[in-house]
């Protein structure tokens, strides 16, 4: 099953999974967020499909964002605006649980996390040229030693001393030894479609460090027919709406289960993964999986190599190690 190529942001799940390609895919109502919406695309909260791939346990949502809903999205994300915005459709999403965020993002244990996950597999201590691709300020870069360091981060935010920033994906550079992606592959809408940039990003035999979330949680219990009814409710009462997502928020994130007839707002996240999806997206864009599971930091990684697939003239194509 091939992976498929180009994925319409309105119907992601229609030419099957977007990690292995399998066709049969369960799918359940879910809710997209009040403020997901209105700031992407100026709408109200609305009802979207989450679908599960049997095969490799991947899950994401039918409805994905267009180039311009992205750019509108992620226009001065996580300012101050973005919290206060964020703050009035999600009362739980306090100063308090942003700062939290922040603090996660640049701490210590995560570099170590990565330069542990490097290290176990078997990937060079030091390289030419290092790129952290959607890395904030390029904090994670401290768990790599590199000639040359640099970030790619579209948002407004400066770089870390003796790390190159670049804001503009069209001048960014290419030939890199080991590109560093955390927590970016679980919000775009095209996982495939980036990691197709990521390869091409990548010097022949360069290195990847992908990070993703691991987001598991079990489906709500009760009747589907039920639980979607349910769901076109609460988009008709937002102080229902706004106390339900809370419940469900909690329950999934303390309890890792959903209550009778819960849903897992999309918000942010597009994409959930597991270890067999993340392998199999990898596999599918070309990429050789040097090793895959849970880091340090209890996120979902992969290390995985780009080698260069040569036309071989009468037998196709071959593989070169170097
Ligand atoms: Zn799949």
């Amino acid at each position: 099953m091939a992976v498929p190529d180009a994925v319409d942001h309105l119907r992601r799940s229609a030419q099957g999974c977007l990690c292995c390609g399998a066709r049969e895919l369960r799918r359940e109502a879910q809710i997209v967020s009040g403020f997901l919406a209105a700031r992407a695309w100026g709408g109200p909260p609305q009802i979207t499909e989450l679908a599960t791939c049997p095969a490799c346990g991947f899950r994401f949502y039918e409805r994905g964002l267009s180039e311009a809903e992205t750019a509108r999205y992620y226009r001065g994300y996580r300012d101050a605006e973005y919290v206060r915005s964020r703050w009035r459709w999600e009362p739980f999403y306090t100063q308090g649980q942003h700062q939290a965020l922040l603090e996660w993002t640049h701490s210590p244990l995560r570099a170590e996390a990565v330069r542990a996950a490097l290290t176990q597999s078997g990937a060079p201590a030091q390289y030419a040229s290092a790129l952290d691709h959607g890395g904030d300020q390029g904090q994670m870069l401290a768990a790599v030693e590199a000639d040359r360091k640099a970030v790619y981060e579209p948002s407004a935010c400066a770089a870390a001393q003796g790390i190159a920033r670049y804001d503009d994906a069209a001048r960014l550079p290419a030939g890199w030894n080991l590109i560093l992606s955390c927590q970016v592959l679980e919000h775009v809408s095209s996982p495939s479609a980036y990691l197709r940039d990521i390869a091409a990003l990548l010097a022949d035999s360069g290195w990847l460090y992908i990070e993703v979330p691991n987001e598991q949680w079990r489906p709500a219990p009760g009747s589907e027919a039920l639980r979607a009814a349910w769901l076109n409710h609460l988009l008709r009462w937002r102080p229902l709406l706004m106390a339900a997502d809370l419940l469900c928020t909690a329950c999934r994130i303390k309890l890792g289960r959903l209550p009778p007839f819960g849903f897992v707002a999309m918000r942010e996240h597009m994409n959930y993964f597991t270890a067999a999806s993340l392998r199999a997206i990898l596999a599918g864009n070309g990429f050789t999986i040097e090793s895959c599971g849970i880091n340090g930091a209890g996120q979902l990684f992969a290390v995985a190599r780009k080698f260069a697939t040569v036309g071989a003239g009468s037998g196709g194509t071959v593989t070169t190690f170097t």
